[in-house]
């Protein structure tokens, strides 16, 4: 076991008992001892299924379970679990949430329900459009929720109108909530800390069911699942967290660096590691890393060493705008391709926002090479999907109204605007869910002749695929669904073009797809089941044809997604004032630019051979090309840049040909360039 350990690895994996940090910098092998200690742990004769590990993303938990299975080796089947926060919150509310007053078979909104309800409460409280906005409404609401703020607090520290606007809303949007069953993403934290919080016999029933709990990524734990860790480990205190400081990249959602600062505080007798070799990237790669990261101002100095020497210099590469980046990106990496030592799953292309991957996307799509993109909006929010799934949702709990009300009449089928409205008057009259008075004959008896058998078609469509999904394979009963609703007709109706009419169904078929391969995995597979595992960020496509899949594409994703992977390729794109930065953080500056350079550093850090920086020196807003300004971290990774914080890490060197002063916060129209000459690169207002 010791084998691929260093001493201070060693150290942490055989300490297999009592409060464990591990504290170190990217690519020193945290990931890798939390795995090997889960390994030891489970050799030394406990069992798989008392050990809880945790992960901040489903993919990063499919890895670890990947991980251990090859250190376990075949014979041993036993796993133990490993899941994100949000998914081991959904498991406690499933046992316990009753205790709060809510259904066990809850529903979990996604954005567009809590968009739906966030607009009956504003209509319900008679706020217009004008002043607040359903988003507007989310925003304010998950600020509060991601710093666990509660709508009696947040009405007491509102200041302007639009706080406490937003604040009475916010009450009438949890009692919405609850009322229908449902839960937000955020409150899937709430809620089970709520949980443990007011009935200590719930926290140590669920503090029971694990002898240990490992921690990965503990740096960006927020208020809430600070307190959930310590409620799952007060009583048994094996646990084991590892994270590093400077990739803390969630102060935007309410993760406070400080929980792992003060770990050895929290937990007076812990044994604590600190690791230093990095064993992923070249020194090339660790070179400017730890340039860049020298210059946050609040920081635990600490250089990260490489384990592997030498290396190529990365690179910056410059376009004359967006188009003309994600064309030289993909042909750079259609060239690398066409040797035999790579393969599509070596690159990754990371990009800061939402927008960025389209341009890449096409670009891939036209050069047909293979590509996934992880994270971003994705799959499960396209209208076909969202439509189907909410019929599923609606049979899985028929009182999920905002499910109800998406396909009441979709496809058409005679309940129109004006009979959806009466039904729901008489909802609210008789305080029952919509569901309910669909089902009463006297109110029913008022709608015209179509709408009536309407009613009762969806009353009988629910009842008859209630008992369908029961029974397996469940792929079974979503094809029959999709033929008794007809959902063709639905694509019919609203593609002209065959072509994407196919690729709609095609999207569905994906998500039988996605049904079938949950229901293999799955130990009891049920609707709910699968439902939950969608929302919280799309089940995994783990049959064999998708890990091949997954295997051989090129990776696309945003940097806060690709916290803790790794690749020998890494392609870190629109590196410009305004995207990295962001340009929210360039507003308010301080510890919202480091947290972007932090960003950035968790981007750099990536790589294990090669990296490439680009940039476009134009990119279109609204339709209109606008000059961009590269980003300041360009400077700084390459020591173009001053350094006020770091002693003397930054060497200022000039490439030949730069003959400007350049500041970091301005840098001038030349870009810097480590490749080549300064004087080969176009200048940012000569347009090519
Ligand atoms: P991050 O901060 O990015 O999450 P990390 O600290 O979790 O990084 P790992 O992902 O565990 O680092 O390890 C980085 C790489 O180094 C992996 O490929 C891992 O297999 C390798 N590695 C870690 N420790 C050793 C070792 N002692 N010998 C050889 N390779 C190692
Ligand atoms: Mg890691």
């Amino acid at each position: 076991m010791a084998h691929g350990l260093n001493p201070p690895q060693q150290k942490a994996v055989n300490t297999l008992a009592g409060p464990l940090l591990v504290l170190a910098g990217a690519g020193t092998g945290k990931t890798r001892v939390v795995t090997y200690r889960i390994a030891k742990l489970i050799q030394s004769g406990i069992r798989a299924d008392r050990i809880l590990a945790v992960t901040f993303t489903n993919k990063a938990a499919t890895e670890m379970q990947e991980r251990i299975g090859e250190l376990l080796g075949k014979k041993n089947k036993k796993q133990p679990a490993t899941s994100t926060f949000h998914s081991h919150c959904v498991r406690v509310l499933r046992r316990q949430i009753q205790h709060l007053g809510y259904p066990r078979k809850f529903s979990i909104y996604d954005r567009g329900d809590q968009e739906s309800l966030a607009r009956g409460v504003l209509r319900e409280i008679r706020v217009p459009n004008e002043t607040l906005r359903p988003g507007d409404l989310l925003y304010f609401i998950g600020g509060w929720k991601t710093k666990c703020i509660r709508p009696a607090d947040a009405a007491a520290i509102a200041s302007t109108d639009k706080e406490h606007l937003a604040a009475m809303a916010y009450r009438r949007y949890q009692k919405g909530l609850k009322q229908r069953g449902a839960v937000d993403f955020d409150d899937l934290l709430l809620l089970t800390e709520e949980l443990f919080t007011n009935f200590d016999a719930v926290r140590r029933e669920e503090a029971a069911l694990f002898d240990h709990l490992l921690i990965d990524e503990y740096q960006d734990t927020n208020g809430s699942q600070y307190r959930i860790v310590k409620a799952l480990a007060q009583d048994h205190r094996n646990l084991c967290v590892v994270g590093d400081d400077d990739q803390s990249i969630y102060g935007w959602r309410g993760a406070e660096v400080e929980h792992i600062l003060r770990f050895s505080h929290d937990w007076p007798d812990s044994t604590v590691v600190w690791l230093e070799n990095n064993y992923r990237s070249t020194a090339e790669i660790l070179t400017v890393a730890n340039r860049l990261i020298a210059f946050n101002k609040k920081r635990h100095p600490k250089e990260l060493k490489a384990a592997r020497p030498g290396g190529k210099q990365p690179r910056i590469e410059q376009y004359p705008n967006e188009t003309k980046e994600a064309e030289g990106v993909v042909a750079d990496i259609a060239r690398l391709l066409r040797q035999p030592d790579f393969e599509p799953n070596d690159f990754a292309i990371l990009f800061r926002t939402n927008e960025q991957p389209r341009a890449f996307e096409t670009e891939l799509r036209r050069a047909g090479l293979p590509y996934v993109l992880i994270g971003g909006m994705s799959f499960f929010d396209r209208k076909e999907v969202r439509d189907v799934l909410a019929y599923m949702k609606m049979i899985d709990s028929p009182t999920d109204e905002v499910s109800l009300l998406r396909i009441i009449n979709t496809p058409p089928r005679g309940l129109g605007g004006k009979s959806v409205e009466v039904l729901t008057k008489e909802a609210v009259r008789q305080g029952k869910p919509l569901w309910d008075v669909l089902g009463q004959p006297t109110v029913v008896a008022v709608l015209p002749d179509t709408a009536q058998r309407a009613c009762e078609e969806l009353r009988s469509l629910v009842d008859m695929f209630q008992q369908r999904f029961k029974k397996r394979p469940m792929v079974d009963a979503m094809r029959a669904m999709l033929e008794r609703v007809d959902y063709e007709s639905e694509l019919q109706r609203l593609y002209d073009n065959p072509n994407d009419r196919e690729a709609r169904m095609a999207a569905l078929e994906e998500l039988a797809n996605a049904l079938g391969a949950y229901e293999t995995k799955a130990k009891k597979p049920t609707l709910a089941g699968f439902l939950d595992d969608v929302a919280l960020g799309g089940p995994d496509f783990n049959d064999e044809k998708d890990k091949q899949l997954k295997r051989n594409a090129i990776v696309l994703m945003t940097l806060h997604s690709a916290k803790g992977l790794e690749f020998p390729h890494v392609y870190m794109v629109g590196m410009e004032e305004g995207l990295l930065p962001h340009h929210r953080s360039v507003a308010v500056e301080g510890e919202a630019i480091d947290e972007e350079r932090r960003l950035c550093y968790v981007g750099v850090t990536r790589a294990q051979d090669y990296l490439t920086l680009s940039m476009a020196l134009t990119r279109r807003k609204w339709g209109k090309p606008r000059d961009t300004i590269p980003s300041r971290f360009l400077f700084e990774l390459i020591g173009q840049a001053e350094n006020p914080h770091a002693g003397n890490t930054a060497t200022r060197q000039r490439p030949p040909g730069a003959t400007r002063t350049q500041k970091a916060a301005t840098p001038a129209t030349r870009p810097p360039s480590k490749t080549r000459a300064a004087t080969d690169l176009p200048s940012r207002r000569r347009r090519t």
